[in-house]
């Protein structure tokens, strides 16, 4: 299925690419860069991690997006928010309907263009920190 997804984006299906890609679907909402090198554990040194990240990000595989402490966070597709916890720094992708978007990024905008892509940030306390 990664394959595919690389393939289908014009992105040659290397062994490297297809563990990056791997690893950000197996994770748990939206990882930062250092997140990814201590999942991918030795295989891969930072240069590359980076420039496969970017790589990805151009061809709109992964979504890039400034995390807390302004890191930046991948996660797949785009177009949708994240929830990010100010206690244990989690960002939970939200995946929200085009409609949901639309309604968001408000009638005004309607009249200035195309609307291809909205960035919607919310922060707050996760529900683990909030039992905690
Ligand atoms: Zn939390
Ligand atoms: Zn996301």
């Amino acid at each position: 299925m990664v394959h595919e997804t690389l393939l289908q984006a014009g992105v040659d299906p290397t062994t490297r690419r297809v563990m990056v890609l791997e690893a950000v679907a197996r994770a748990e909402g939206a990882v930062s860069a250092p997140e990814l090198l201590s999942v991918l554990s030795g295989n891969m040194n930072k240069v590359t991690l980076y420039r496969i990240l970017d790589l990805l990000v151009e061809h709109g595989v992964l979504a890039r997006h400034t995390g807390p402490e302004r890191a930046a966070h991948y996660c797949l597709g785009r177009g949708h928010g994240h929830f990010h916890c100010t206690r244990c720094g989690r960002c939970i992708c939200l995946r929200l309907a085009d409609a949901h978007l639309e309604r968001l990024a408000g009638p005004e905008l309607a009249g200035l263009g195309r609307v291809d892509d909205v960035e919607l940030r919310v922060e707050g306390v996760c529900r683990d920190c909030l039992a905690e």
